[in-house]
């Protein structure tokens, strides 16, 4: 059967399928129907003190609604909306956001982050919007050989090595994380970005599968797990309760990753290559001191992220 969406035609079928972003709109609804249902939610969010942001986002990505008719409440009157999920099941979904405080990116299994719409899962952190900075630091630095390596180190959903990828057209781009999950999420986004091409996956501990790039890597780039152990219970109970520890945790103090990654990775950087990490607020001096006190970097400097948090650490291999 072909339906049309947003002046697009499609065939419908009962399955979602990745790789085309076919949409599958099974369902049907009248506009004033779920206006109604909107409202309510939009009540049941002040009353959790969720943002009610998130009851338009969840209706954009499941049904043909964009977030200016939701805004506007244009749809009011249109006799059907499309939906790929039945109305019960979106409020099954929505009271599991509210409820179980799942992650409104986890119920849809999609995020945007800078130019990607990518998948998610809870086997993978949710990128976050300051994280995209870290692409902006990497092409502000200086100029890099055409045909060079980059590492991105922990990459769960691959957002930063596509990042890396779109940014640096001819360089290779090595994706590492210990969860096979992560990778195969990352990899999925590497295909619908059109960028597997230019990225390699490994599973493994952090630098351990690429002892064939010792001496060769222009850039390591990461957002390892930083937040000290004893605060994970004090995070949202979104973050605790439903994204990876794994991603996390960085030990008693939250640096146990940053303090490997400072120490292992002279050994695979060119001189000249850059290193560069997302940390926690309050966390940036101590890892200058850790790079200070290394002999092998130099040009060490906190760059801040939009909210003025000191959030990366960037230094040069001597
Ligand atoms: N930025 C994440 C948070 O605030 C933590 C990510 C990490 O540990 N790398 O929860």
């Amino acid at each position: 059967m072909l339906v049309r969406f947003r002046g697009i035609k499609f065939h419908v079928s009962n399955k979602f399928d990745n790789y085309t972003q076919r949409i599958i709109i099974n369902f049907q609804i009248s506009g004033q129907k779920l206006y109604l249902w909107r409202k309510n939610a939009i009540d049941n969010a002040i009353a959790a003190k969720v943002s009610v942001k998130e009851v338009d986002w969840l209706l954009q990505h499941i049904s043909d609604l964009d977030s200016l008719s939701l805004r506007l409440e244009s749809f009011k009157n249109r006799p059907k909306i499309f939906l790929q999920k039945s109305i019960e099941q979106i409020t099954i979904l929505w009271q599991k956001r509210l409820k179980e405080h799942l992650p409104v990116q986890y119920i849809v299994g999609r995020v945007s982050w800078r130019n990607f719409e990518l998948d998610v899962s809870p086997s993978v952190l949710i990128p976050r919007p300051e994280t995209e900075l870290i692409i902006d630091i990497v092409q502000q630095t200086s100029c890099y050989s055409k045909s060079s390596h980059w590492v991105d180190l922990g990459t769960g959903s691959g957002a930063i090595a596509l990042g890396l990828a779109s940014l640096l057209p001819d360089a290779t781009i090595h994706a590492v994380d210990y969860s096979e999950a992560a990778l195969a999420i990352a990899k999925t986004n590497a295909i619908k970005t059109k960028l597997i091409n230019q990225i390699q996956f490994y599973q493994g501990n952090w630098w351990t599968p690429l002892s064939h790039l010792k001496g060769k890597v222009q850039g390591m780039v990461s957002n390892p797990p930083y937040i000290p152990s004893s605060q994970l219970p004090q995070l949202q109970p979104e973050v605790f309760e439903h994204e990876p520890h794994l991603a996390l945790d960085g030990g008693t103090d939250g640096l146990d990753a940053i303090r490997y990654l400072v120490k292992a990775s002279p050994e695979y950087l060119i001189s000249g290559g850059l290193w560069l990490i997302e940390a926690m607020a309050g966390q940036a001096a101590a890892v200058v001191a850790m790079l200070s006190q290394h002999k092998d970097y130099e040009n060490i400097k906190i760059i801040c992220d939009l909210g003025g948090i000191e959030r990366f650490i960037l230094a040069f291999r001597r």
